[in-house]
């Protein structure tokens, strides 16, 4: 004889029963889609509220410059396991969207700033504004190793071997591949610097 499962919808917390023996945790296709939009939206909200309290709000046309910690001039935030340019994260708080390939730029050419009236997303090939969104995304991976140098200065090079933060970790925040950072940890990279 079959046995009937009950369940307990874990969005709209309707009981229900199945034939099937593999774990249900909606009763319907709506509800596993809509408990999965709250969750996003919960995610979008967590990382806005940690974000909002760096920035300084101003004047809606006025530069919202960043407050909290900041590599190369521009500003970053940790987002679960990556540290993201605070520009890029205003255009997608903003937007509600992830950027993926694409950069964050500035139209009032303020690296700082988080205004999200200033940031528009940008296309790698047409844009020539953000150079170091432009360096980070394709000009690292084109000039291969040799270029390390050309996107560090000595005090990352210092912090890096200092950090205790994974190569992995250090990766976004620095705009260089984890093997780079393992080359310069390992003094492969940046021999001259003590
Ligand atoms: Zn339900
Ligand atoms: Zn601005």
């Amino acid at each position: 004889m079959r046995q009937v499962l009950n369940w307990q919808c874990s969005h709209c917390g309707l009981h229900f029963t199945t034939w099937s023996k593999r774990e249900r945790k909606f009763c319907s296709i709506s509800c596993r889609s809509n408990s999965r939009k709250i969750s996003q939206n919960e995610a979008w909200g967590k990382v806005s509220e940690k974000f909002w309290d760096r920035v300084d709000v101003r004047l809606p046309d006025d530069c919202w410059l960043w407050t909290g910690s900041k590599s190369h001039g521009y500003g970053n935030m940790r987002v679960g396991y990556e540290t993201v340019r605070a520009h890029r994260i205003a255009w997608e708080l903003h937007n509600r969207e992830k950027l993926g390939d694409r950069m964050a730029c500035h139209k009032c050419d303020v690296p700082l700033c988080c205004n999200p009236g200033h940031i528009y997303a940008g296309d790698i090939l047409t844009n020539s504004r953000d150079m170091d969104d432009r360096g980070r995304r394709t000009g690292a991976a084109l000039k291969g190793e040799s270029s390390s140098g050309a996107i560090l200065k000595e005090e990352d090079v210092r912090d890096i071997r200092h950090s205790t933060q994974l190569p992995e970790e250090l990766e976004a925040r620095y705009g260089i591949s984890a093997r780079q950072i393992k080359n310069i940890i390992k003094r492969r990279a940046w021999r001259h610097l003590v």
